[in-house]
């Protein structure tokens, strides 16, 4: 059964993954020419691969190289054997395409629903998803593995934040299947209207797609009076369902047996040992459609080894600290918006609203700016106030990061909401003011 699975004794779950690895590196290589070009160009055949630690003979993939194959270069199976595509936002090129069998949307809504059960979703629960249904693999992804857990689903998709918010009171929703933002943005529109959004009864959140502080977390949680868990997921190795939080919150189980993680040096690309922190590597174990060798998330985290109370073998990682995509560099130092969400989540007087505003000047970034909301209590029309709490940030900033960097505070509600994930980084030139 498939509520077993996290919990294989270990040398179980490491027989399952290397029978599977070797299947899937042959089956790659057997199936798409990009692969068998790869492997030959490194000299490797599949038959080379006889330990789990064989694995770092192969060569990465990497998002260039699904954008290059775009659209399906990397697919191992024929078009009728596709039953469904997703594909990612894109915002920064070709979107990356990815394609299921029957069988992979089976083994997805099994990882997804493993996820959910783990998180404490059961039969009794109204689960509202406010993930966008379409291409993305957010809504369709939890729609399903929530199916199989046995919840009501309220298949709402994303924004039109007014009416969520009615049907999550009418229907009774005791679940609430988000971004981290839009949960927060909910909460602000509830108030808006004068109610407390701990009077709608939700009674948990799974929260995914985009990075989420720990002072996030807590006001999501008091805000509504929800437990919060965490989620990980791409599209390029399946969607959601990769990882998850059990209700220890400590770092998120991954499904193991069909998703083989490593952490290597970003910069190197050689192998770290585990709990050092690295960018996340993963190899699909399972997947029919468009298997996936060593892949380069760019997600910034480690591996975390030690037992989880919760009795589950499989492998925790910890929380996404930035993406490498996201790292920025100025005067020499690399910044990642979770650096400054931290240094902000200590500071009182502002928000969890917060963007970093980039000037650039040709081809490396000439200055940054923080921009963040203040609460609304502590907004004021006095300009020595102000400063001073600019002041304050600006010296946090400067012991954490050795920089120094220029802080403005915004007034509050003036950053841009969103109902899917938060954009923290934006170019001088869109930015307001
Ligand atoms: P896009 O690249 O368009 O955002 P995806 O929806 O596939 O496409 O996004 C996957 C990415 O979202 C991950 O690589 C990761 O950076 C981020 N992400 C997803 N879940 C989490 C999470 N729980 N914590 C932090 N980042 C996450
Ligand atoms: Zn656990």
């Amino acid at each position: 059964m498939w509520e077993k699975k996290d919990f294989m004794p270990g040398g179980e779950l490491q027989r399952l993954q290397l029978s599977r690895l070797k299947k899937s590196v042959i089956y790659a290589y057997e199936n798409v020419p990009f692969y068998r070009k790869r492997l030959q160009e490194s000299s490797v055949k599949p038959e080379h691969i006889q330990t789990l630690g064989d694995i770092t003979l192969l060569p990465f993939t990497t998002k260039e190289d699904m954008r290059q194959n775009y659209p399906y270069g990397l697919f191992a199976v024929p078009m009728t054997e596709i039953v469904r595509l997703h594909a990612s936002s894109g915002t920064t090129g070709r979107p990356v395409v990815m394609g299921y069998t029957r069988k992979d949307l089976d083994d997805w809504s099994e990882q997804v629903a493993r996820i959910c059960l783990m998180a404490g979703v059961n039969k009794d629960d109204i689960a509202q998803i406010s993930f966008g249904y379409g291409l993305f693999t957010g809504g369709f992804g939890l729609h399903y593995g929530l199916e199989k857990v046995g919840a009501t689903i309220v298949p709402f998709s994303s924004g039109n934040t007014e009416r969520q918010l009615m049907l999550m009171r009418d229907f009774g929703t005791s679940v609430l299947v988000s971004t981290p933002s839009f949960a927060l943005y909910m909460a602000e529109v509830a108030e808006d209207r004068g109610e407390d959004p701990a009077g709608y009864g939700l009674r948990l959140g799974l929260f995914g797609g985009e990075p989420c502080s720990e002072s996030m977390r807590e006001e999501i949680e008091k805000k509504w009076g929800l437990k919060a868990t965490l989620n990980y997921g791409l599209t390029e190795i399946v969607g959601p369902g990769v990882s998850g939080e059990c209700r220890g919150s400590a770092g998120m189980h991954i499904c193991e047996d069909h998703f083989y993680p490593e952490i290597i040096d970003p910069l190197s690309g050689e192998p770290l040992p585990h709990g050092q922190e690295g960018e996340i590597v993963f190899t699909t174990l399972s997947k029919e459609g468009v298997p996936v060798l060593r892949y380069r998330t760019g997600d910034i985290t480690s591996l975390l080894t030690e037992p989880c109370p919760c009795g589950r073998t499989v492998l925790r990682m910890n929380y996404i600290t930035g993406r490498t995509d996201d790292m920025l560099i100025v005067k020499g130092v690399n910044i990642f918006p979770s650096q400054v969400e931290d240094v902000l989540s200590g500071v009182s007087e502002v928000s969890p609203y917060y963007q970093l505003v980039v000037h650039r000047e040709k081809d490396y970034i000439k200055d940054l700016e923080i921009q963040v909301e203040l609460t609304g209590e502590s907004f004021t029309d006095s300009f020595q106030e102000l400063e001073k709490i600019e002041q304050k940030i600006s010296n946090i900033l400067k012991a954490a990061l050795s920089i120094t960097l220029k802080v403005r505070l915004m007034e509050p509600r003036s950053l841009e909401r969103t109902t899917g994930k938060a954009k923290r980084i934006i170019e001088k030139d869109q930015a307001a003011g």
